[in-house]
């Protein structure tokens, strides 16, 4: 509580309370603090709001002052800070030059700017320069509030019409925040800084130029996009560049290509055509997938791709997932009526209706049904990329019809499930993510208490601590989430575990309980995966191309040094394959090095060069993928340890 009127009570982290005039700043209270705090904050939270150190405190409130150290609000700040100072630089070389928006994205920040002239790769250089004269500067930022038809004038004088529509856009007519990057004006919201000199001059980064539509909409103006990225330091963005390159080398699309595996095009966005390389990859993983769900005692089904959409209703997903369905119109006898159907979009309310089959007991609890459902769903064309973000896809779903007290049995289970997985495909760990109630939601709180501790619990007992996404849940049930991190750092999500108490319901879906009477199973539905196609996506990046010997879809070539050794290439190669391995044969009349390179870039991971000395003596001379030695080693020898190889983890 305030003293009086003109006093506030400010609560610092450690819990400690003093009381300030009404309207202090942040930065007069971090002056209070320590002259060094004063120099080296950026900026403050204040009742959980991240607050301008210029902005004046009013009531009573809890703070806290952040400097760079603080990650989060630094690189917050420096990003945004560094939006204004591009666009100041950019005025200052092109003054005709006109400014629009600069919001802060993830890494970085862009700013859309109009001008006649394009600019160009060297332009960046240039804008970066005069960007680090106005760091050096230290040009303080202040901030002003401005009512609504000032700040018009102001920018009508100024020429600057995209401000203008901006402001006109802004309900209400609360005045305006103003902010200056020394001489250089921008409306904004804030916070900053508290000058120029703040931002590290050597972490950031203008990436690249694109066209942007003026407020997104293609009758308007076309604009010119910087995007830049920045962080609290020169390592910091030295890795971050160096993460991107790797990226673009693993690039799955690149890859793809270069490995023969697959194309897209524009007749059938967003699905694939799967070229024969690409689909062994595909099979074998399949495959292995299909033998652990065997081994995990789950069932597999299959069920129909175009589905009534009085099933869709029933399931809710026609109220609330239409608009990323495929709708398929059929005319039945002669048109006198038309069916509305779907495309699949999931395999849920399919599974419900097989178990729905038959009178189920709890002892057919739990029942684990699995099947690797093709779905489609309908994606915007700017949202899809390569098989990673695709509009037909499978999933490797299932659905585990339990009762309340399995959920955390058949949870540890899954655990233990997806660690065998990821681990036999190269991913010794994850993290585990968990999703709780959120504030609309079906069932009661006691449902809620009881699932939410069993995910809980069992994810602790794998010895796995989960990271929790308060409020995060669905609304018919909490969830886990499982991600990888990749060899470059990425994140990638794959496993799902959710559970349902909704969908049995609104499917009416129930079995007999050990006291005879009707009960509704709880639905998990999980994923280890996810998709396929997004995982071997995953995989080719993960491995930049490299793929486990098992899972490489061209594992060996063996390739003639001199056309007397082809009648032993084919020797080998039939040797090879009758010991499992997928070998073949290259005996076209090249040079031995241009083979080598042409097989290396589509990533084979064995060369098994033959010559005289190799026919004379029974032996291949290996080359392995990625080694610049040769080894030569007798063809028993080497077909043992290639076909060794060449066993799925699973069955070795
Ligand atoms: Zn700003
Ligand atoms: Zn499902």
């Amino acid at each position: 509580m305030a003293l009086d009127s003109k006093s506030v009570s400010l609560t610092f982290p450690d819990g400690n309370a003093r009381s300030f005039d009404a309207g202090v700043t942040p930065a007069q209270v971090a002056a209070d603090i320590s002259t060094s705090l004063a120099k080296k904050a950026i900026s403050a939270t204040v009742n959980g709001q991240h607050w301008d150190l210029q902005w004046p405190i009013d009531a009573d409130a809890d703070i806290a002052i952040h400097t760079m150290k603080d990650e989060v609000q630094a690189n917050e700040l420096i990003r945004h800070d560094l939006a204004h100072i591009m666009a100041r630089a950019v005025q200052e070389i092109w003054p005709a030059t006109k400014v629009t928006i600069g919001p802060v994205i993830e890494n970085g920040w862009y700013y859309d700017f109009d001008r006649e002239e394009p600019f160009t790769p060297e332009d960046l250089g240039l804008i970066e320069k005069k960007m680090k004269e106005i760091i050096n500067k230290r040009d303080p930022v202040t901030t002003e509030v401005w009512d609504r038809q000032r700040a018009i004038e102001f920018y009508t004088a100024n020429n600057e019409p995209y401000k203008v529509e901006l402001i006109e856009a802004i309900p209400g007519d609360e005045p305006l925040r103003m902010y200056w990057h020394g001489h250089w004006q921008d409306l904004c919201r804030g916070p900053h800084l508290q000058h120029t000199g703040q931002v590290p001059g050597d972490a950031f980064k203008l990436m690249s130029i694109a066209g942007a539509y003026w407020r997104g909409d293609s009758d308007r103006a076309m604009l010119q996009r910087i995007y830049g990225v920045a962080f609290t330091g020169k390592e910091k963005l030295k890795a971050y560049l160096h993460m991107l390159e790797e990226a673009a080398k693993r690039d799955h699309r690149k890859l793809g290509r270069e490995m023969d595996l697959f194309h897209m095009q524009e007749e059938a966005p967003g699905q694939i055509f799967w070229h024969p390389n690409g689909w062994t990859i595909y099979t074998l993983l399949q495959d292995y997938m299909r033998r652990q769900q065997r081994k995990g005692g789950y069932v597999e089904v299959n069920t129909p791709q175009v589905v009534d959409r009085k099933l869709w209703e029933r399931s809710g997903h026609w109220d609330k997932y239409q608009e990323n369905m495929f709708i398929v119109e059929v005319d039945e006898e002669h048109a006198r009526e038309k069916a509305v159907n779907a495309l699949k979009p999931m395999n849920c309310p399919c599974h419900v209706e097989i178990f729905k089959q038959g009178l189920k007991s709890y002892r057919d609890l739990p029942l684990r049904m699995a099947e690797f459902g093709s779905c489609n769903r309908y994606e915007p064309s700017g949202a899809l990329h390569g098989i990673m973000r695709v509009r037909g896809f499978t999933q490797d779903d299932a659905h585990i019809f339990s009762t309340e007290e399995q959920i955390e049995a058949e949870t540890a289970e899954f655990i233990r499930f997806l660690s065998v997985i990821y681990k036999d495909l190269g991913f010794e760990k994850f993290a585990v993510k968990f999703s709780d109630r959120p504030e609309t939601r079906a069932g009661s709180d006691e449902v809620w208490d009881k699932a939410e501790s069993a995910l809980l619990s069992a994810t602790r007992a794998a010895g796995i601590e989960p990271e929790l996404n308060p409020g995060e849940g669905a609304f018919y049930g909490p969830k886990l989430e499982f991600v990888l991190t990749d060899a470059i750092g990425r994140d990638w999500q794959c496993g799902t575990f959710q559970v349902d108490f909704v969908l049995p319901e609104r499917l009416d879906a129930t079995y007999i309980g050990a006291d005879g009477g009707k009960h509704r199973p709880v639905m998990l539905h999980r994923a280890t995966l996810g998709s396929f196609e997004r995982f071997i996506g995953i995989l080719i990046e993960e491995h930049a191309g490299k793929l486990p010997f098992w899972l490489a879809p061209r594992q060996v070539v063996v390739a003639s040094i001199t056309s007397e050794a082809d009648d032993y290439v084919m020797e080998v190669v039939d040797t090879l394959k009758a010991a499992g391995v997928r070998a073949e044969a290259d005996i076209r009349n090249e040079k031995i090095n241009y083979k080598v390179r042409e097989h290396s870039v589509g990533k084979v991971p064995v060369i098994l060069a033959v010559g005289h000395r190799e026919v004379e003596e029974r032996t291949v001379s290996v080359r392995r993928l990625g080694e610049k030695q040769t080894q030569v080693q007798p063809l028993d020898v080497v077909t043992k340890e290639l076909s060794q190889a060449a066993t799925p983890p699973d069955l070795l």
